[in-house]
């Protein structure tokens, strides 16, 4: 029994609600998975069962997206801050330069990172004395001579902003799409590698999942922790050894979930109406506004001020208690922020704005 008689939305950032028929299919199968008299939790990795969930994981997401054949699919255990090192590691050697464009702190985290392990790394574009509200459209002639890529963040899940575009340039773009991954369409061949931490749009948090060009495996002349090296992950199809089995499963059924509503293009135009539906509303209100100008605004992380502070307080417990959860901003960017990815239902951004329209209401009549 949940405490509000109001059915709850999850608006959390991280980990996010998942989709209510997949949840249930987990159920399901829980306690015996399919026949067998076990939990998946418990059968080996080496199983048949794991195995076909493990093929059929990948071959969804490759059709979901598109993927072409000379890329890989891999699982890495560990969230998406495992990879801002394994960027650095794969990609570049001591002496090798990336250029970085800093939109956020998930930028300036995987930029700290890499600087650790290739102290020649770069930033080409720094939004932080706007505090992360404006995004430079990158060019080849912004870049460093002699970068091997250019990392970007697409989606900036704590400011409420994102690339609308992709950067048009020549490098390898290697892009953290913790945030927005398969909510809308992707010209992957654009990217050398793509990372996500699933816990917003793909599963239970931990697990992260790699696209990369396999032309970036390479043999790398540094010392690389093996859980760490993509090369030898992809050439062990994710099983180097015991992945997370479980989350993987999770996963399986997010993208079979996608393919059932019909695939990313479906999903991105719901994910464009709910975002305008909340946007629309917020631009039109005299309680809120919204921080992000309007050509980079996220369509998975809407974020919102209140036009008096003194409200926060009042606010948090009366959305709470409508059964909205997880409105309130992250720590360092204040204010207010509903998470809508592509597990919320449509019914959860307009019982949100219910309660906007209700909250204004009291405060200004
Ligand atoms: C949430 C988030 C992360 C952090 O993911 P972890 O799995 O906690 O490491 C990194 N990048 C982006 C864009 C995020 O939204």
């Amino acid at each position: 029994m949940s405490k509000s008689s109001f059915p709850i939305y999850n608006f959390n950032a991280g980990p996010a609600m998942l989709p209510k028929e997949v949840m249930e299919m987990a159920q399901s199968e829980f306690l015996d998975y399919k026949g067998s008299g076990m939990s998946l939790m418990e059968m080996s990795h080496r199983s048949p069962e794991f195995d076909q969930i493990l093929e059929q994981a990948i071959a969804d997401l490759k059709e979901l997206l598109d993927i072409p054949n000379d890329y890989s699919v891999v699982f890495f255990p560990g969230g998406a801050t495992l990879q801002f090192s394994a960027v650095a590691l794969n990609l570049l050697d001591e002496t090798e330069s990336a250029d970085y464009s800093l939109t956020g702190v998930w930028s300036v985290k995987a930029y700290q990172e890499a600087k650790r392990f290739a102290p020649n790394v770069k930033i080409v574009f720094d939004g932080k004395d706007k505090n992360y509200h404006s995004i430079q459209e990158l060019k080849d002639s912004d870049l460093n001579p002699g970068s091997k890529f250019l990392y970007i963040t697409s989606n900036n899940t704590i400011y409420g902003s994102r690339y609308p575009a992709f950067p048009q340039v020549s490098l390898p773009i290697v892009a953290d799409m913790t945030s927005d991954i398969l909510s809308r369409k992707l010209d992957i061949s654009r990217f050398g590698a793509i990372f996500a931490g699933a816990q917003k749009n793909i599963g239970p948090s931990g697990l992260t999942v790699l696209i990369v060009r396999n032309s970036l495996l390479r043999e790398n002349s540094r010392t690389i922790p093996t859980l760490l090296n993509w090369k030898l992950m992809a050439e062990n199809n994710s099983l180097y050894n015991t992945p997370p089995t479980y989350p993987i499963y999770l996963a399986g059924l997010v993208f079979s979930w996608l393919k059932k509503k019909g695939g990313i293009a479906v999903m991105e135009r719901e994910n464009e109406a709910k975002a305008k539906l909340l946007y629309d509303f917020l631009d039109a209100s005299e309680a809120y506004t919204v921080p992000v100008p309007k050509p980079i605004r996220s369509i998975m992380n809407a974020v919102f001020h209140l036009k008096n502070q003194e409200w926060e307080n009042e606010f948090v417990k009366l959305s709470e208690a409508r059964g909205l959860i997880g409105l309130k901003g992250h720590r360092s960017a204040g204010g207010f922020r509903a998470s809508i990815y592509n597990a919320m239902p449509k019914a959860g951004v307009e019982a949100l704005i219910e309660f906007l329209i209700d909250f204004e209401k009291s405060k200004l009549g």
